[in-house]
Protein backbone atom coordinates (compact mmCIF):
# COMPACT_ATOMS: atom_id res chain seq x y z
CA UNK A 1 0.00 0.00 0.00
CA UNK A 2 1.56 3.16 -1.03
CA UNK A 3 0.16 6.60 -1.37
CA UNK A 4 1.34 9.31 -2.68
CA UNK A 5 1.43 12.39 -0.18
CA UNK A 6 1.36 15.50 -2.14
CA UNK A 7 2.43 18.83 -0.89
CA UNK A 8 4.27 19.70 2.31
CA UNK A 9 7.21 17.85 1.43
CA UNK A 10 9.39 20.06 4.12
CA UNK A 11 7.07 18.33 6.65
CA UNK A 12 7.41 14.68 5.03
CA UNK A 13 10.80 14.93 5.93
CA UNK A 14 11.29 16.38 8.99
CA UNK A 15 8.85 13.56 9.95
CA UNK A 16 10.73 10.55 8.16
CA UNK A 17 13.99 12.35 9.38
CA UNK A 18 12.61 11.91 13.27
CA UNK A 19 11.93 8.62 12.57
CA UNK A 20 15.31 7.60 10.99
CA UNK A 21 16.91 9.65 14.10
CA UNK A 22 14.89 8.03 16.46
CA UNK A 23 13.94 11.02 18.03
CA UNK A 24 10.61 11.13 18.66
CA UNK A 25 8.53 13.44 20.79
CA UNK A 26 5.04 13.01 22.44
CA UNK A 27 3.23 15.43 21.82
CA UNK A 28 2.73 17.16 18.21
CA UNK A 29 -0.03 19.46 17.03
CA UNK A 30 -0.36 19.22 13.16
CA UNK A 31 -2.29 22.72 12.49
CA UNK A 32 -3.18 24.11 8.95
CA UNK A 33 -6.21 24.53 6.66
CA UNK A 34 -8.56 21.59 6.10
CA UNK A 35 -8.53 18.94 3.16
CA UNK A 36 -4.86 19.27 2.69
CA UNK A 37 -3.11 16.10 3.75
CA UNK A 38 -2.86 16.59 7.77
CA UNK A 39 -4.35 13.66 8.96
CA UNK A 40 -3.15 11.53 5.91
CA UNK A 41 0.15 12.35 6.96
CA UNK A 42 -0.47 11.86 10.79
CA UNK A 43 -1.36 8.41 9.73
CA UNK A 44 1.85 7.55 7.41
CA UNK A 45 3.85 9.27 10.33
CA UNK A 46 1.98 6.81 12.97
CA UNK A 47 2.66 3.80 10.66
CA UNK A 48 6.25 4.36 10.66
CA UNK A 49 6.41 5.18 14.67
CA UNK A 50 4.78 1.96 15.11
CA UNK A 51 6.88 -0.23 12.18
CA UNK A 52 8.86 -3.25 13.63
CA UNK A 53 11.52 -3.02 10.63
CA UNK A 54 14.94 -2.11 10.98
CA UNK A 55 14.48 0.57 8.18
CA UNK A 56 11.01 1.66 9.10
CA UNK A 57 11.03 4.24 5.86
CA UNK A 58 10.62 1.62 3.44
CA UNK A 59 7.69 -0.43 2.59
CA UNK A 60 7.49 -3.27 4.81
CA UNK A 61 5.37 -6.27 5.97
CA UNK A 62 5.79 -6.61 9.57
CA UNK A 63 3.46 -7.55 12.06
CA UNK A 64 2.60 -3.49 12.62
CA UNK A 65 2.17 -2.32 9.25
CA UNK A 66 0.19 -5.18 8.35
CA UNK A 67 -2.30 -5.02 11.03
CA UNK A 68 -1.93 -1.01 10.65
CA UNK A 69 -3.20 -1.13 7.39
CA UNK A 70 -6.18 -3.68 8.27
CA UNK A 71 -7.37 -1.03 10.79
CA UNK A 72 -6.47 -3.65 13.78
CA UNK A 73 -3.12 -2.57 15.22
CA UNK A 74 -4.11 -2.36 19.01
CA UNK A 75 -0.84 0.25 19.26
CA UNK A 76 -2.89 2.82 17.46
CA UNK A 77 -5.89 4.43 17.50
CA UNK A 78 -7.37 7.74 16.43
CA UNK A 79 -10.56 9.82 17.45
CA UNK A 80 -12.14 11.73 14.95
CA UNK A 81 -15.55 13.46 15.34
CA UNK A 82 -17.15 15.79 13.55
CA UNK A 83 -18.61 17.65 16.27
CA UNK A 84 -17.83 17.87 20.54
CA UNK A 85 -15.26 15.82 21.86
CA UNK A 86 -16.56 14.85 25.06
CA UNK A 87 -14.38 14.68 28.55
CA UNK A 88 -15.20 10.84 28.36
CA UNK A 89 -14.09 9.95 25.32
CA UNK A 90 -10.41 11.29 26.58
CA UNK A 91 -10.65 9.89 30.20
CA UNK A 92 -11.14 6.51 27.90
CA UNK A 93 -8.56 7.25 25.75
CA UNK A 94 -5.87 7.83 28.96
CA UNK A 95 -7.49 4.60 30.47
CA UNK A 96 -5.71 2.92 27.04
CA UNK A 97 -2.61 5.35 27.14
CA UNK A 98 -1.41 3.47 30.55
CA UNK A 99 -1.46 0.35 29.31
CA UNK A 100 1.94 -1.17 27.93
CA UNK A 101 1.95 -1.21 23.69
CA UNK A 102 1.44 -5.00 22.55
CA UNK A 103 2.99 -5.60 19.54
CA UNK A 104 5.18 -2.36 18.94
CA UNK A 105 7.51 -0.49 21.25
CA UNK A 106 5.26 2.52 21.32
CA UNK A 107 1.85 3.63 21.23
CA UNK A 108 0.25 6.38 18.69
CA UNK A 109 -2.82 8.22 19.33
CA UNK A 110 -4.42 10.62 17.03
CA UNK A 111 -6.88 13.18 17.77
CA UNK A 112 -8.58 14.66 14.25
CA UNK A 113 -10.50 17.77 14.66
CA UNK A 114 -8.90 18.80 18.38
CA UNK A 115 -10.41 22.17 18.36
CA UNK A 116 -13.76 20.05 19.06
CA UNK A 117 -12.79 18.90 22.23
CA UNK A 118 -14.55 20.77 25.25
CA UNK A 119 -12.32 23.02 27.45
CA UNK A 120 -12.99 20.04 30.13
CA UNK A 121 -12.15 17.53 27.68
CA UNK A 122 -8.64 19.98 27.01
CA UNK A 123 -7.57 20.29 30.49
CA UNK A 124 -8.21 16.21 31.09
CA UNK A 125 -5.91 15.37 28.12
CA UNK A 126 -3.40 17.69 29.63
CA UNK A 127 -2.01 15.63 32.34
CA UNK A 128 -1.32 13.20 30.01
CA UNK A 129 0.41 15.96 27.99
CA UNK A 130 2.17 16.82 31.15
CA UNK A 131 3.65 13.61 32.38
CA UNK A 132 3.11 11.03 29.32
CA UNK A 133 4.40 7.04 29.74
CA UNK A 134 7.42 7.03 27.77
CA UNK A 135 6.09 4.91 25.15
CA UNK A 136 3.50 7.14 24.25
CA UNK A 137 2.79 9.78 21.04
CA UNK A 138 0.06 11.73 20.67
CA UNK A 139 -1.12 13.76 17.72
CA UNK A 140 -3.24 16.23 17.77
CA UNK A 141 -4.91 17.33 14.25
CA UNK A 142 -7.02 20.84 13.94
CA UNK A 143 -7.53 23.77 11.54
CA UNK A 144 -8.24 25.81 14.03
CA UNK A 145 -6.18 26.17 16.59
CA UNK A 146 -7.20 29.21 18.47
CA UNK A 147 -10.09 26.68 19.88
CA UNK A 148 -7.23 24.96 21.66
CA UNK A 149 -6.22 26.12 24.96
CA UNK A 150 -2.73 27.54 25.27
CA UNK A 151 -1.65 24.84 28.42
CA UNK A 152 -2.05 22.82 25.38
CA UNK A 153 -0.42 23.98 22.69
CA UNK A 154 2.57 24.84 24.93
CA UNK A 155 3.24 21.12 25.31
CA UNK A 156 3.35 20.01 21.99
CA UNK A 157 5.10 20.34 19.16
CA UNK A 158 3.83 22.86 16.22
CA UNK A 159 4.15 21.55 12.50
CA UNK A 160 2.14 24.25 10.52
CA UNK A 161 1.07 23.05 7.31
CA UNK A 162 0.79 24.86 4.45
CA UNK A 163 -2.09 25.17 1.42
CA UNK A 164 -0.64 22.77 -1.69
CA UNK A 165 1.55 25.31 -4.00
CA UNK A 166 -0.98 25.79 -7.14
CA UNK A 167 1.46 24.03 -9.59
CA UNK A 168 1.69 21.11 -7.43
CA UNK A 169 -1.80 20.64 -7.29
CA UNK A 170 -2.45 20.91 -11.17
CA UNK A 171 -0.12 18.42 -11.74
CA UNK A 172 -1.46 16.06 -9.49
CA UNK A 173 -5.22 16.86 -10.45
CA UNK A 174 -4.05 16.42 -14.34
CA UNK A 175 -2.61 13.21 -13.81
CA UNK A 176 -5.44 12.25 -11.25
CA UNK A 177 -8.52 13.35 -11.84
CA UNK A 178 -8.65 13.87 -15.81
CA UNK A 179 -11.10 16.86 -16.07
CA UNK A 180 -10.33 20.82 -17.24
CA UNK A 181 -9.66 22.60 -14.11
CA UNK A 182 -11.03 26.43 -14.39
CA UNK A 183 -9.59 29.62 -12.66
CA UNK A 184 -12.98 29.23 -10.65
CA UNK A 185 -12.16 25.81 -9.94
CA UNK A 186 -8.59 26.23 -9.03
CA UNK A 187 -9.64 29.42 -6.42
CA UNK A 188 -12.51 27.19 -4.79
CA UNK A 189 -9.73 24.68 -3.83
CA UNK A 190 -7.85 27.17 -1.87
CA UNK A 191 -5.19 24.83 -2.10
CA UNK A 192 -6.74 22.00 -0.39
CA UNK A 193 -6.83 18.39 -2.23
CA UNK A 194 -9.95 17.41 -0.42
CA UNK A 195 -11.74 20.16 -1.69
CA UNK A 196 -10.75 19.37 -5.54
CA UNK A 197 -11.96 15.75 -4.89
CA UNK A 198 -14.96 17.03 -3.73
CA UNK A 199 -15.47 19.55 -6.91
CA UNK A 200 -14.03 16.26 -8.80
CA UNK A 201 -17.10 13.97 -7.96
CA UNK A 202 -19.52 16.93 -9.36
CA UNK A 203 -17.87 17.53 -12.22
CA UNK A 204 -20.43 17.55 -14.52
CA UNK A 205 -22.30 20.07 -12.60
CA UNK A 206 -19.35 22.32 -12.62
CA UNK A 207 -18.37 22.05 -15.91
CA UNK A 208 -22.57 23.41 -16.69
CA UNK A 209 -22.06 25.92 -14.68
CA UNK A 210 -19.43 27.39 -15.68
CA UNK A 211 -20.20 27.26 -19.54
CA UNK A 212 -23.81 28.98 -17.69
CA UNK A 213 -21.91 31.62 -16.02
CA UNK A 214 -19.68 32.40 -19.06
CA UNK A 215 -23.22 33.24 -21.30
CA UNK A 216 -24.97 34.72 -18.54
CA UNK A 217 -23.77 38.17 -19.39
CA UNK A 218 -25.44 37.74 -22.52
CA UNK A 219 -28.77 36.24 -22.05
CA UNK A 220 -32.07 37.98 -21.94
CA UNK A 221 -34.37 37.10 -18.96
CA UNK A 222 -36.23 34.34 -20.19
CA UNK A 223 -32.83 32.94 -21.88
CA UNK A 224 -31.46 32.74 -18.53
CA UNK A 225 -34.67 31.42 -16.63
CA UNK A 226 -34.77 28.75 -19.07
CA UNK A 227 -31.30 27.72 -18.53
CA UNK A 228 -30.89 27.64 -14.89
CA UNK A 229 -32.55 23.90 -14.70
CA UNK A 230 -29.53 23.08 -12.47
CA UNK A 231 -30.60 25.80 -10.36
CA UNK A 232 -34.16 25.10 -9.95
CA UNK A 233 -33.65 21.33 -9.29
CA UNK A 234 -30.19 21.42 -7.63
CA UNK A 235 -31.92 22.25 -4.19
CA UNK A 236 -29.11 19.63 -2.53
CA UNK A 237 -26.62 21.13 -3.94
CA UNK A 238 -27.41 25.03 -3.68
CA UNK A 239 -24.60 25.87 -1.05
CA UNK A 240 -21.93 24.87 -3.62
CA UNK A 241 -23.40 25.86 -6.90
CA UNK A 242 -23.78 29.28 -5.05
CA UNK A 243 -20.40 29.63 -3.68
CA UNK A 244 -19.58 28.63 -7.14
CA UNK A 245 -21.50 31.80 -8.49
CA UNK A 246 -19.45 34.16 -5.72
CA UNK A 247 -16.06 32.73 -6.37
CA UNK A 248 -16.93 33.06 -10.52
CA UNK A 249 -17.59 36.86 -9.78
CA UNK A 250 -15.30 37.08 -7.85
CA UNK A 251 -12.29 36.32 -10.21
CA UNK A 252 -14.34 38.53 -12.82
CA UNK A 253 -14.15 41.90 -10.53
CA UNK A 254 -10.48 40.77 -10.52
CA UNK A 255 -10.44 40.34 -14.01
CA UNK A 256 -12.65 43.38 -15.29
CA UNK A 257 -11.79 45.83 -12.78
CA UNK A 258 -13.00 49.03 -14.38
CA UNK A 259 -16.54 46.56 -13.86
CA UNK A 260 -15.68 45.12 -10.41
CA UNK A 261 -19.01 46.77 -9.14
CA UNK A 262 -21.02 44.61 -11.19
CA UNK A 263 -19.73 41.72 -10.05
CA UNK A 264 -19.58 42.48 -6.36
CA UNK A 265 -22.90 43.89 -6.69
CA UNK A 266 -23.77 40.42 -8.07
CA UNK A 267 -22.09 39.04 -4.65
CA UNK A 268 -24.41 40.81 -2.71
CA UNK A 269 -27.47 38.89 -4.38
CA UNK A 270 -26.09 35.63 -4.17
CA UNK A 271 -25.11 36.02 -0.43
CA UNK A 272 -28.91 37.27 0.05
CA UNK A 273 -30.62 34.46 -1.43
CA UNK A 274 -28.20 32.18 0.22
CA UNK A 275 -29.45 34.22 3.30
CA UNK A 276 -33.36 33.70 2.19
CA UNK A 277 -32.90 30.20 1.89
CA UNK A 278 -31.42 29.21 5.28
CA UNK A 279 -34.67 31.04 6.67
CA UNK A 280 -36.44 28.99 4.15
CA UNK A 281 -38.14 31.01 2.04
CA UNK A 282 -39.75 29.38 -1.21
CA UNK A 283 -37.10 27.81 -2.80
CA UNK A 284 -38.31 28.79 -6.71
CA UNK A 285 -39.43 32.00 -5.75
CA UNK A 286 -35.65 32.87 -4.09
CA UNK A 287 -33.79 31.44 -7.52
CA UNK A 288 -36.36 33.78 -9.83
CA UNK A 289 -35.37 36.52 -7.03
CA UNK A 290 -31.76 36.19 -7.35
CA UNK A 291 -31.43 35.56 -11.03
CA UNK A 292 -33.48 38.67 -11.89
CA UNK A 293 -31.77 40.74 -9.78
CA UNK A 294 -27.87 39.79 -11.06
CA UNK A 295 -29.76 39.91 -14.88
CA UNK A 296 -31.01 43.45 -13.65
CA UNK A 297 -27.59 44.10 -12.69
CA UNK A 298 -25.38 43.05 -15.35
CA UNK A 299 -27.81 44.88 -17.77
CA UNK A 300 -27.05 48.21 -16.76
ZN1 LIG B 1 6.64 -2.27 9.31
Amino acid sequence: MSKEIIGNQNIQSLLNNSIKTNNISHSYLFSGPDGIGKKLIAKEFAKKILCLNENKLEENNCKSCLEFDNNNNPDFQIIQEAETIKIEQIRKLQEKVYEKPIISNKKVYIIDNAENMTPEAQNCLLKTLEEPPEYIVIILITSNENNLLQTIKSRCLKISFNPIETDVLITYLKNNLHYNITNTMLKMYEGSIGKAIKINEKIELYNKLNKYLENLEEENIIQIINNSEELYKGKENINEILEYFNVYFMEKAKEEYHNAYKYLNAIKIVEETKRRLKFNSNYDMSIDNLLINIWEEFRN
